[in-house]
């Protein structure tokens, strides 16, 4: 997979796609990226970006052709039309299910805006989607993409240590993760729950199920009303709240 990411500031991202689990899946070829500065795509001799929005709000907006000179200068690098992405507070929300759909593709432009964000009309030229990574406004598009980029990548085959490792975790299925234990056994008082120490596959199996379950219930109730919950779900979770109604 490849993604190409334009920005005002590439050096905010590199550190970060260099590191970690990110980092290594990309030494390992996994994915590749590559930041481009809009910067290096300005016809204008001081190499300006922006200008005043028409609208004399104050702020300065991100223009339209060296977006959009960086844009067509990718598609003609890497002979491909790629699925363009702006992230914007204006999009729709991130979920792991966008992530899973994401990771289906075999290539990604994102367009991170700065400053009071970019010029309306190469939004509608060139971009197929725009994604928020929540309700409130942050300074630039960097820290998104790197979200983006972060949750769509564990999810490719060879990025995580144990393969399919991420099915377990919170919102994959729908449920939050069961919680999570390691050593030592006894801590301030508080124990590790026996059945984790049991080595009895699959009743840890199904204490996990539980467990996720009622997690969920107490941190994210609104997530259980799009759940497929079976009976015995619906009597584990009665047996937790006995007011419990779905
Ligand atoms: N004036 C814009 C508005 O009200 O919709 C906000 C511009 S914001 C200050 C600058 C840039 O940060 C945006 O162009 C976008 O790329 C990025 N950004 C800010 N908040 C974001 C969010 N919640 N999700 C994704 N991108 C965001």
């Amino acid at each position: 997979m490849r993604f190409d990411i334009a920005t005002l500031f590439p050096q905010m991202l590199e550190e970060y796609l260099s590191a970690s689990v990110i980092g290594r899946a990309r030494a390992k070829g996994i994915f590749t990226a590559q930041c481009h500065n809009i910067r290096d795509y300005s016809f204008d001799k001081h190499r300006r970006v922006d200008d005043t929005p028409y609208s004399e709000r104050q702020g300065m907006l991100m223009k339209c052709e060296p977006v959009y000179r960086c844009w067509q200068a990718v598609c003609n690098m890497t002979r491909s039309q790629p699925y363009v992405i702006y992230m914007s507070p204006q999009g729709n929300t991130l979920t792991q299910k966008k992530c899973g759909e994401l990771s289906e593709k075999e290539h990604i432009f994102i367009l991170c805006g700065h400053y009071e964000g970019v010029d309306c009309r190469v939004v509608e030229k060139i971009v197929d989607e725009e994604i928020s990574v929540g309700d409130y406004v942050l300074t630039g598009g960097e820290l998104p993409a790197l979200i983006l980029v972060d949750s769509v990548v564990r999810l490719l085959d060879g990025a995580l240590a144990q393969p399919d490792c991420y099915q377990d975790e919170s919102h994959y299925s729908g449920l939050l993760e069961y919680p999570q234990y390691t050593r030592p056994e006894e801590w301030e008082g508080m124990k590790v729950p026996e059945i984790l120490l049991s080595g009895h596959h699959s009743n840890i199996m199904k204490w996990r199920h539980e467990q996720a379950l009622i997690n969920t219930y107490k941190k994210r109730p609104d997530m259980l009303k799009d759940s497929q919950l079976s009976e015995y779900d619906l009597a584990i979770l009665t047996k937790t709240d006995p007011n419990f109604k779905m």
